[in-house]
């Protein structure tokens, strides 16, 4: 586990750079106060409902089965359904997370100082797995687009991560070898399994205690300082 000086360095987005996770939890809390049917059921109950439906549409849209639009709305059709509330009330609600998840966005702590840092040091990009005009939004609103040379969605590829191919054609975009590229990621199968399948060097951004996957990653920190240790830019 040690990390070689990259010529290359790619972010993923979402719980990585920016709190996607604390966002939507944020969002749908606010989903919960806006709808009066949600009287008698708790936030715990719709964010638990909403998280396990959610992750199985997800799947299911990785798979190529279902468009964004069909996830869109089974996520809180189904959610409702579950729930025993009224399911129909699902485009209002898609709408009216939309704007609150917006609003909550924020960096990862640690992540700006480091992600601007480390920007002025090394090429940097940015990959992520989502669709493209939220992707885009948040890219727009923290202005990563000063510092990122190459910016991958996977939906305008057409392909998720741990696809070979994003991470293929990321490698083509960079223009350095393989081994040279870094990607700094939170997930252990999008951005830890897939970034070292495709030979690059990965940084495992993780807070939680590790079951598996330790070995995958060349670092693996819970502190951005600590990657701006590793790569020279305290
Ligand atoms: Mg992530």
């Amino acid at each position: 586990m040690s990390l070689q000086t990259p010529q290359f360095i790619y972010f993923d987005l979402d719980d990585t750079l920016l709190n996607h996770k604390k966002a939507e939890q944020a969002g749908l809390r606010d989903v919960h106060q806006h709808f009066e049917m949600f009287n008698g059921i708790s936030e715990e109950k719709l964010v638990d409902t909403y998280h396990h439906i959610n992750k199985g549409l997800w799947e299911e849209y990785g798979r190529g089965e279902i468009d964004r639009h069909i996830l869109h709305r089974r996520r809180f059709e189904e959610t409702f359904r579950e729930l025993g509330v009224d399911e129909s009330k699902y485009e209002e609600a898609g709408i009216t997370y939309m704007n609150y998840y917006r609003n909550h966005w924020e960096w990862i702590e640690g992540a700006k100082a480091a992600y601007e840092k480390i920007a002025e040091a090394y090429p940097v990009g940015i990959i992520t797995n989502g669709f493209a005009e939220t992707q885009r939004l948040k890219i727009t609103q923290f202005e990563l687009e000063r510092t990122a040379s190459h910016i991958v969605i996977s939906e305008d590829l057409g392909v998720m991560k741990p696809h070979p191919q994003i991470f293929d054609h990321s490698t083509e975009l960079a223009g350095v070898s393989r081994g040279s590229i870094l990607y700094v990621g939170d997930s252990l199968t999008s951005d830890v399994k897939g970034g070292t399948k495709a030979g690059w060097q990965v940084a495992w951004y993780t807070l939680g205690p590790i079951e598996q996957g330790r070995q995958l990653a060349d670092l693996v920190f819970d502190d951005f300082e600590e990657l701006q240790r590793v790569l020279g830019v305290e």
